[in-house]
Parts: C-alpha cells; structure tokens; sequence
C-alpha cells in the first residue's frame, strides 16, 4: 500500500467505517464488483454467514441496475458478465443471468474486496472472511457494529453510489480529457467530455467528503448532509485559496480558483459562520494538508481524480503537483491565516 494511502486509512484510527472508506476509494477497479457487494453488504440484514445464495441476486440486481444506466462496469469493455447482461435484455432469462455470475464472479469478488493499492487488509481488520469450503462468507464483528449505526449506513451507502458513478463515467470516457468541474449555482461537478459535452456528477460534497472522513476540513466537525443549510454542520463547497488572491498572485493567473485541487469540504460554521473563514487565506498548515490530499488523488495511477487534479494544475505528475503548489506558498506567508476557534478531536 502506498504511504500516502496507508496515511489516510490510519488517520481514522481505523474505525470500521475507516476500513470499508479505504477499500471503497482506493481499491483498485478493473471492474465494479466490488461497488455491488459493498451495496449488498450495507443494504442487507445481516447475519454471521451469508451463502454465495444469498448474496447472488442482490449483487446481479445492483450490478444490473448500474449497467443499465452505464454498461462501462469493466475496464476493458466488455466481459462475460457484460455480455450475459446483454443475453438477458434479450431472454429476460433471471437463472441463466445467475448461473453465468456464479460461474465466473464469486471467487474473484470476494478474494479481491479487500485489496486496496496492491496490498491487502490486514486479516484482523477485514469485513468478512471468505469460506470457500462451504461457499460462504463469515461477516466479521466489525461490519455488524458498523451496520447499528443505521445513519452511518445510509452515509455509506451514498458515498458507494457516488464512487461508482464517478470511475464508470470516467471509463466511459476514457479518463482522457476527463476534466471535472464545480458549478457553484446548483453544487454540482460535471466532466467535459471530448465532444465538450457536459455530464452532470452529483455533487463535488459527495466526491469529496468521504476522502475527508466525513468531517470538516478545517475544525473536524463532523459534517451532515440531511442537515439544514443553516446548521453548523451542514457541508459546504470551499475555496481553500480565496478568489481574490488569484487576480493579486501572478502564479495564480494561469489557474481556476473553481478547479478541483482547491476545493474542500468545509462546515458551515468555518466556511461562513460567525468567525468563518470567508474569503480570508487559511492558516499554512490548512495549505499543507491539501498538498497532501492531491497527492493522495494524483499518486495512485487509476484514481478516477488524477486528471482532474493534474488539468485543473496544468501540470503532468503528483510531484509537479506539489511543485506547482509550492509557488503559491509565497503568497501565504504575507498573512496571519485564518483559523478556525474551535477545534474537535478525532
Ligand atoms: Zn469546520
């Protein structure tokens, strides 16, 4: 596992919700099967062991339900299971569609759902154990406590849906020019495909909230999208880097403020609150942490952000990342950066 990903796994002193965030962001996607049993898992009741029975429908059903809106769910184009979803919009045949996913998926979903990075899960921490013997699968202690918590589920369940959405549209376009970009009007992100045809994303709260674990950028709060606007809590879209230092700063001048490596997710208690940060430059180490957080989306040579990162920096690697980040650095050490007053623990 790369440092910079290890990093943000433990930085949550791997909670469960920490563990199954890791796996849903950084695994490494040659297909969507692992977005469809992490569906199952979360959607499910759960009990101690779940049959290769009982989880087949559920995963054909979301898996399905996916390609019928976007049949990029293999990185290669099509494959076996793409093609009997083809069959079955022909034949409407439910068994046979069934029969081919338990030939040629199980095994290699539920090896594969706790690889993240080239590496593996440690064996203390993983969701589920995979019983080959008995064609089962042992849920373990630490996905049941996570699925008490019925608001955290539905969180996930959200953020599953988002992730998936994002890596089929980007294969759909072949992540190349795949530049996504924030509309402040309706708080969406969209990607201008080569035909400079806007598709809309869900929102840049969804994309980035679960790389924060959840929480405020600034304070730590942690955020809650059902909330009202007005709440504390409630996620707001941030500039990291104000507009207005972006006509001042000449490095600047090539560079949208709107572009994804400058925004983060913030409370709104810190973004427009009593002491909020408006349009004041943050405090240094606020500039540090979103280095760190493009690395985290540029290093890993698949994630579906990479692009987006690069473009929106004009630049072409993680390390020319930092580097162009580095020449902003000047324009921070002219202020006392804003912070925020109060501050909550992990
Ligand atoms: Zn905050």
């Amino acid at each position: 596992m790369k440092p910079i990903i290890k990093q943000y796994a433990e930085s949550d002193l791997f909670s469960e919700e920490s563990i199954l965030r890791t796996i849903i962001l950084f695994g490494r996607n040659v297909s969507t099967y692992k977005f469809a049993l992490a569906d199952v898992l979360l959607n499910k009741d759960l009990t101690t062991a779940l049959s290769y029975t009982d989880v087949r429908d559920d995963f054909v059903l979301s898996l399905y339900n996916h390609y019928q809106n976007n049949p990029h769910q293999y990185q290669g184009g099509e494959n076996t299971i793409t093609k009997a979803f083809d069959a079955y919009e022909q034949d409407a045949d439910w068994n046979n569609l069934i029969k081919v996913a338990e030939k040629n998926i199980y095994n290699n979903v539920f090896d594969a759902f706790h690889n993240v990075g080239g590496a593996s899960i440690k064996d203390e921490l993983v969701l589920f154990e995979h019983d080959k013997n008995s064609k089962q699968i042992v849920i373990t202690d630490a996905l049941l406590k996570l699925k008490e918590n019925e608001a955290l589920v539905s969180q996930l369940v959200l953020e599953n849906q988002t992730r998936w959405n994002i890596v089929e549209e980007a294969w759909k376009n072949k992540l190349t020019p795949n530049m996504l970009v924030f509309n402040a009007e309706d708080n969406s992100i969209s990607s201008i495909n080569s035909e400079n045809e806007r598709i809309n994303l869900r929102s840049a709260v969804d994309a980035l909230l679960p790389y924060q674990h959840g929480k405020c950028f600034y304070c730590g709060r942690q955020l809650n999208k059902a909330s009202d606007t007005q709440s504390a809590d409630f996620p707001d879209v941030d500039h990291l880097l104000p507009f207005s230092a972006f006509d001042k700063f000449s490095p600047f001048q090539q560079i949208s403020p709107n572009g994804f490596w400058n925004l983060v997710i913030a409370c709104k208690e810190c973004n427009r609150g009593a002491s909020g940060k408006f349009d004041a430059p943050p405090d240094q180490m606020y500039y540090t942490k979103l280095i760190n957080r493009n690395r985290l989306f540029t290093e890993e040579h698949r994630h579906s952000l990479r692009n987006t990162i690069l473009l929106s920096l004009n630049v072409k690697s993680a390390i020319q990342v930092e580097k162009r980040m580095h020449q902003f650095q000047p324009y921070l050490n002219i202020f006392n950066g804003w912070k925020p007053k109060l501050i909550f623990e992990a």
